[in-house]
């Protein structure tokens, strides 16, 4: 007797992502991603990844020798940071105006850190009077956690100038820049950031699968001098540094083994960015961003953050029209995926995300021209 096969969902849709990530992967990366697996010790994919981690160092704009990227989604970056920057009993002050902000508190809280929130409406960005203010109140604070992009509502957080405050109480600067980094400028050295997580599905249009870190010199000298172990072995910085960096004169060392054939797309993705250059794929995002506001405005459609992001426009839902029939008629008529409001803007809000491969003219004026024939 022949078995037959169970029911199938079928191959993947080709589909056009245009919400909140992932973002359309090229061709290029997808090839990538099928090259033969390599064991991760073989000098040749540990070759790759240096060149992976130099590449990021690049995009990230830092010099910062330990830039690898985390096996996991942007997630696991966060969790990585976090567990290896505090001990329990740390004090911490982090910046909660959406979803990622709550959400870098309540992993933050799960390493033992007392947490001190500074929060700013959604929608709204966080003052630096209030970060100095609450540094002020909190002096032990350890960590200062900032969301550069919330994804949640749209808004664009700056974060120039700000580590200068942190700094002058003996705290680190740690920047989410999950939906930033690869479309909006992003400065880490410059711009004094100890730590920073990103994640791969965003503006670098790779799929999800790992989440680049960084950490500074004060983040190392931090981390080296714990007087406990972080509590995730898998995230433990110490341990990963010695494959990921060769560090503490032994060599590579395994830990876990690397996502191999992630790390091909992840360097695939990262030499288009380079090929084009940053300011140039910056520039895009923005050009691409103005060119959506236009015809948003043009269909009487409103954005809901003041200091709107490039990489994710959150707009308000109009008065009648029906969310989800909208979105799924969106991705049954011509394919294209945006995002629902997430949080307290479920219902409220679409999120149109024109992030690195997606951002493009022929994705802005069709989904302009969708939403005009089914807004209509
Ligand atoms: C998407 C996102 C994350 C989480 O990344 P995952 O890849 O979904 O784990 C974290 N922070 C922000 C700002 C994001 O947009």
């Amino acid at each position: 007797m022949t078995k037959s096969l169970p029911p199938s969902a079928g191959e993947p849709a080709e589909r056009i992502l245009l919400g909140p990530g992932p973002s359309p992967v090229p061709q290029r990366v997808l090839r990538a991603l099928s090259a033969p697996t390599l064991g991760h010790l073989d000098p040749q994919y540990l070759a790759i990844m240096d060149e992976t981690c130099a590449m990021l160092r690049e995009v990230f704009q830092t010099k910062n020798a330990l830039t690898f990227p985390v096996s996991g989604t942007g997630m696991a970056g966060m969790e990585c940071t976090a567990t290896n920057l505090v001990e329990p009993g740390d004090e911490v002050i982090l910046c909660v105006n959406g979803v990622f902000g709550t959400r870098m508190k309540d992993v933050f809280e799960r390493c033992g850190a007392i947490v001190h929130p500074v929060e700013a409406a959604w929608g709204d960005v966080i003052a630096f009077e209030q970060i100095a203010a609450a540094l002020a109140q909190f002096p032990k604070t350890k960590v200062v956690g900032i969301v550069h992009a919330e994804t949640s509502t749209g808004a664009h957080q700056p974060i120039a100038g700000l580590a200068d405050i942190v700094h002058r109480s003996g705290a680190l600067l740690l920047v989410d820049a999950v939906t930033s980094l690869g479309g909006h400028e992003l400065r880490v050295d410059d711009w004094g950031i100890d730590a920073i997580y990103s994640g791969t599905q965003k503006c670098l249009s790779c799929p999800p699968g790992l989440s680049p870190v960084s950490f500074g010199e004060r983040a190392l000298a931090r981390m080296d001098a714990r007087k406990t172990k972080p509590q995730s072995w898998y995230l433990d910085v110490s341990m990963l540094r010695k494959y990921y960096t060769g560090g503490g004169g032994g060599g590579r060392v395994y830990h876990h083994t690397a996502p191999i054939n992630m790390t091909y797309a992840l360097r695939e993705a990262l030499t288009i960015v380079l090929e084009e250059g940053l300011p140039a794929r910056i520039e895009r995002h923005a050009a691409m961003h103005q060119r959506l506001r236009k015809g948003l405005a043009e269909l009487g459609l409103s954005y809901i953050p003041k200091h709107s992001l490039h990489t994710l426009n959150c707009i308000r839902i109009p008065e009648g029209a029906d969310d989800a029939g909208v979105r799924s008629r969106l991705l049954a008529d011509y394919g294209i995926e945006i995002g629902s409001g997430l949080g307290i803007m479920a219902g409220k809000a679409w999120r149109i995300g024109l992030m690195g491969h997606g951002s493009t003219i022929r994705n802005v004026d069709l989904v302009l021209a969708a939403l005009k024939t089914i807004l209509r």
